[in-house]
């Protein structure tokens, strides 16, 4: 619903979420979709325009285009403006990603980062930038691991 979604403007930051939701272990597209289907229905229901995240990454490691990146998304409250939200499928405090899923991550969040020339400091997760679990504290780690070695430069 284009309608009410803004306009995205100059991407600035990438921030990293989980769906929280139940534990998730689907590994296929089909139970990906399913899921996907689900938190864009849930998003939907709160009125926003589409899912409120930009990109998914599933179980496998594929990328999933949600929202376009030409709206603005819904998913850090009060800091959407130029910030591209990257979510990974599953609920980390309750279970770990698969290594395919943080690879896939891995790579998207440096393919964006090239794309709109977000520097490193500029890659957050949910919890960097409100009171939030997300996302969970098993990618909340890896994230920390990932940066602390400079792995997106
Ligand atoms: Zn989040």
């Amino acid at each position: 619903m284009p309608g009410l979604m803004n306009r995205m403007v100059p991407v600035r930051y990438i921030t990293v979420h989980h769906d929280g939701m139940d534990p998730f272990y689907g590994n296929s597209r089909a139970s990906a979709a399913e899921r996907l289907e689900v938190i864009r229905r849930s998003h939907r229901n709160k009125g926003w325009g589409d899912i409120g995240y930009h990109f998914v990454i599933d179980r496998g490691g594929r990328v999933w285009e949600a929202r376009h990146r030409y709206f603005q998304g819904a998913h850090v409250k009060d800091h959407n403006e130029g910030n591209l939200g990257v979510m990974a499928m599953g609920n980390f405090d309750l279970q770990m990603p698969t290594n395919a899923q943080l690879e896939g991550l891995g790579r998207h969040v440096k393919i964006l980062m090239q794309m709109y020339n977000v520097p490193a400091r500029n890659i957050r997760t949910h919890q960097e930038w409100a009171v939030t679990a997300c996302p969970g504290r098993q990618l909340q780690r890896h994230m920390d691991v990932v940066r602390d070695n400079h792995m997106f430069g």
